[in-house]
């Protein structure tokens, strides 16, 4: 079983952690966030109840927030900012560029994060919520 940072930045079913989160390559941007019903390898539920992963706004603004502050911090280390030239505005473009291009990593990420919160390797208390959200339908 590979360790709880792999297995998120893998994006990883946090109860097994071999099984995929996603059906799709991230690079498919309409499919990005396509998730299967169940865990293929260990039938852990992806969408555990209606608006789960609302949560994973705030997951996601803490990953883009230190992101930006790590690219601020290497640019003032390996650049340098000065009030005498538009190396501020190299960062900012730099920086917001980067946020775009990644946005696909960060969102699928967060969710990864998200679920690891509530479910944990081979965790009981899944099969207690389902049973829990399956009374309900
Ligand atoms: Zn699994």
């Amino acid at each position: 079983m590979i360790p709880y940072l792999t297995a998120v930045l893998l994006h990883k079913c946090p109860r097994c952690r071999e099984g995929n989160l996603f059906t799709h390559k991230w690079y498919q941007l309409s499919k990005v966030t396509n998730m299967p019903q169940e865990c293929a390898v260990c039938k852990q539920k992806m969408e555990v109840e209606p608006g789960f992963y609302y949560g994973t706004g705030y997951v996601s603004y803490a990953l883009t927030v230190a992101f930006t502050v790590s690219t601020f911090v290497a640019w003032w280390i390996l650049a340098g900012f000065s009030i005498k030239d538009n190396s501020i505005f190299w960062w900012i473009g730099t920086n917001a560029s980067l946020l775009i291009a990644l946005q696909p990593w960060f969102m699928r990420t967060s969710r990864a994060i998200w679920l690891s919160w509530f479910y944990h390797k081979d965790d009981e208390r899944l099969s207690k919520l389902s049973i829990v959200t399956n009374t309900h339908k």
